[in-house]
């Protein structure tokens, strides 16, 4: 039977896993302790709140009916998102038919739910640093303690395209121009940096919107969201706002301590929304995104020559996508593409 490792358990690599369940035995490696990479949720103080991604939308139908199949728990912000500018002028923004699906314990479950609902084998704390293709055996992968781990018959690599580039550096199948070509190729693609800033108070804020996006991109906040319009999130009487700060301001910024961003943020906060009492959180949280969002994608023709050595790829930036149902779509069709293949063999 065909056996697949696959690097990465963010959305795009469980949805490799999801796609292969019951046809055949897959291996996740993960360097976190948790699965489900950018989809990130975290606790504190009887709050739950999305720290990356801040929900999935129904935006493609094959991903909406996995994320259907998995709906226990499943919440739609039904608030509205609205605009602002660099003035700080905000304007009732357009309606949009989808839903913005989050879960009651965070989208962190969603990865949760895909590895439960796929059989795979995840291995945590777990950084691939190196692999290399034995002609006669198959793909072995390297860990950072120097473990190896195979023979597998496919390869998957799912990481941020930065952190894909250097493990093709360190990757030892081919002639030295394909792996040249790919690996030039998949570094190319470009990252946005993104502060997300957790900013709690022991006081409602009422506002007709859930979230606020700027358009102009001018301002020195990019997104700004009121966790409380998530069911089960906040608790009744208090605010939690998740900031994203702008790709400028994150990457100048993003050697600072926690607490000189968060007051720099509290006071962009509290001019946007008009309101002073709102520089002063009882608790904050700083999540740093090095790798937050591609700017565009990878040309695929250049990664699917790969796929003759048994090579794959998958993620937002394959899919060419920041976006949560496309990089679990993107996975879905590696997983399927595979299935496809074994099928046929
Ligand atoms: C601040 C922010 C806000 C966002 N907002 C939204 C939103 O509202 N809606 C939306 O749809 N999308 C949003 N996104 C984008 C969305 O989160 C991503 O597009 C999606 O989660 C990417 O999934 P992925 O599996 O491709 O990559 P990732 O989630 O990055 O998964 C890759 C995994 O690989 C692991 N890894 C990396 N290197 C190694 C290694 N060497 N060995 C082992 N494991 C490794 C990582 O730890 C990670 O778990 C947001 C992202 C950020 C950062």
């Amino acid at each position: 039977m065909t056996r697949i490792a696959v690097v990465g358990a963010g959305v795009a690599g469980l949805g490799v896993a999801y796609a292969l369940r019951d046809a055949a035995p897959v291996t996740l490696f993960e360097r976190r302790e948790r699965v489900g990479g950018r989809a990130a949720t975290r606790e504190q103080a009887d709050c739950v709140y999305d720290t990356g991604a801040n929900y999935v939308k129904s935006d493609d139908e094959r991903v909406s009916r996995v994320v259907r199949e998995l709906s226990d728990g499943l919440v739609d912000v039904e608030e509205p998102v609205w605009t602002f500018d660099a003035d700080e002028t905000i304007s009732e923004g357009r309606d949009e038919n989808t839903e913005k699906w989050t879960y009651r314990n965070g989208i962190g479950t969603l990865g949760q739910r895909l590895l439960d609902a796929s059989d795979a084998t995840v291995r945590t704390n777990t950084r691939i640093v190196g692999s290399q293709k034995d002609k006669s055996d198959g793909w072995y992968v390297e860990d950072d303690s120097g473990n190896e781990h195979g023979p597998y018959d496919e390869l998957v690599l799912t990481p941020p395209a930065p952190l894909t580039a250097s493990l093709l550096e360190f990757a030892a199948w081919g002639d030295d121009e394909t792996r040249r070509e790919l690996r030039e190729h998949v570094g190319h693609v470009p990252y946005r940096t993104i502060l997300s800033v957790v900013l709690h108070y022991p006081f409602e804020i009422d506002r007709p919107y859930y979230a606020l996006v700027n358009t102009d991109k001018e301002h020195e906040i990019g997104w700004l969201a009121r966790e409380s319009c998530k069911p089960g999130h906040v608790p009744d009487g208090e605010s939690l706002l998740v900031v994203q700060m702008a790709p400028d301001w994150s990457a100048e910024h993003y050697d600072w301590e926690d607490s000189e961003i968060v007051a720099a943020a509290a006071d962009h906060v509290a001019d946007l929304l008009s309101d002073h009492s709102l520089s002063a959180p009882d608790w904050f949280d700083v999540i740093r995104w090095r790798d937050a969002l591609p700017d565009s994608g990878a040309d695929t023709d250049v990664l699917r020559r790969a796929a003759e050595v048994n090579l794959h790829f998958a993620g937002d930036w394959v899919a060419g996508d920041g976006r949560v149902h496309r990089a679990l779509g993107s996975g879905l069709d590696v997983g399927e593409r595979i299935r496809n293949k074994n099928r046929r063999g």
